[in-house]
């Protein structure tokens, strides 16, 4: 398959914004240059691989368990300077993102996976076995918080320590993720 205009698709020559041409309007919407600068978009990239990529199932997919990890670190943490009902709220309230964590960091690896293989083609890239790694380390710690959680709650101190120093180091893995990930986003794709 040759490269292809994608008829549809303009891109701004200035910051690689895509937009279609009938959404064009005055000025580019992401960097503010006048449109003479939009030119039609020619896409190294085949078909398949451009519409599994701009389903972006992978950057909504890991922002909740980004989301959940800091979250489970303040309700943890906040919970230890209440006291009575909102305490107990908290700590309900933390049981239940430790149960669903686990879920979304698989939803993140695997949607991972699928993106990095659309986007370069193999998943043995040095980057995205790092990735892999790093959201491997992410799992382990937060089934590791999950079992904590359901085996000894948050009765103890030392365990409500324990506990937020293993969410300290979730919420890391996943900011290095996300780090990656940014890097990886902003590469040029191989051809088709
Ligand atoms: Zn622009």
């Amino acid at each position: 398959m040759e490269n292809k205009i994608n008829n549809n698709l303009l891109v701004c020559k200035a910051c690689g914004y895509k937009t279609k041409s009938k959404n064009l309007r005055n000025v580019c919407p992401a960097c503010g240059v006048d449109k003479k600068f939009f030119i039609p978009f020619t896409d190294n990239i085949s078909h398949i691989r451009r519409s599994i990529l701009e389903l972006h199932m992978h950057p909504i997919a890991v922002h909740f368990s980004v989301a959940m990890s800091v979250f489970l670190f303040l309700t943890i943490l906040v919970s230890l300077f209440t006291g009575g009902k909102f305490s107990a709220f908290l700590q309900s309230a933390s049981a239940v993102i430790s149960i669903t964590l686990p879920f979304f960091i698989i939803a993140g690896l695997v949607s991972g996976i699928i993106d990095g293989v659309a986007r370069f083609k193999k998943v043995k890239r040095p980057m995205l076995l790092n990735k892999i790694y790093l959201s491997a380390g992410f799992l382990i710690i937060a089934i590791v918080i999950l079992a904590i959680i359901q085996i000894y709650g948050f009765d103890y101190l030392y365990i409500n320590i324990i506990l937020l120093i293993l969410c300290f180091l979730s919420a890391i893995c996943a900011t290095l993720l996300g780090k990656l990930g940014g890097q990886l986003t902003d590469a040029i794709l191989p051809g088709k």
